[in-house]
């Protein structure tokens, strides 16, 4: 899911919980630095403040933009950095084990076909 990301989930529950849609007590604790639409989502909600762990490596945020653009009249506070090793290690990690997640499954997959392909091989001379 493209839009199924920590921030997100944690904002939805947190207007649920509050039953509003502005959260301007609230603070954010994230492991990598929010993406786009997150910190849109963020700054949506008039969040405080958001502490990340990791920054993005890939230049693909634009947090400090964001956080200043003022487009909603709202400026969030962003702390980046807090616990970044620990952070990095955490993320690293997760990844790994979902690529070996991801590979397993395919050669799951794979094996799979190969066994339905041979059935129907030794199937297909009875016809
Ligand atoms: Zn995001």
């Amino acid at each position: 899911m493209a839009t199924a990301h920590a921030e997100m989930r944690a904002i939805d529950r947190a207007c649920k919980k509050e039953h509003s849609w502005r959260l301007p007590e609230a603070e954010l604790y994230v492991t990598l630095e929010p993406c786009p639409m997150c910190m849109g989502a963020i700054l949506n909600a008039r969040i405080k403040r958001v502490y990340f762990g990791a920054y993005e490596q890939k230049g693909r945020s634009l947090t400090e933009e964001l956080a200043n653009a003022n487009l909603l009249n709202h400026k969030v506070e962003v702390i980046g950095g807090v616990l970044e090793e620990e952070c990095s290690r955490v993320l690293s990690s997760f990844f790994m084990e979902m690529r070996a997640r991801e590979k397993a499954e395919k050669e799951k997959k794979k094996a799979k076909a190969a066994a339905k392909a041979a059935r129907s091989d030794a199937g297909g001379g009875k016809k």
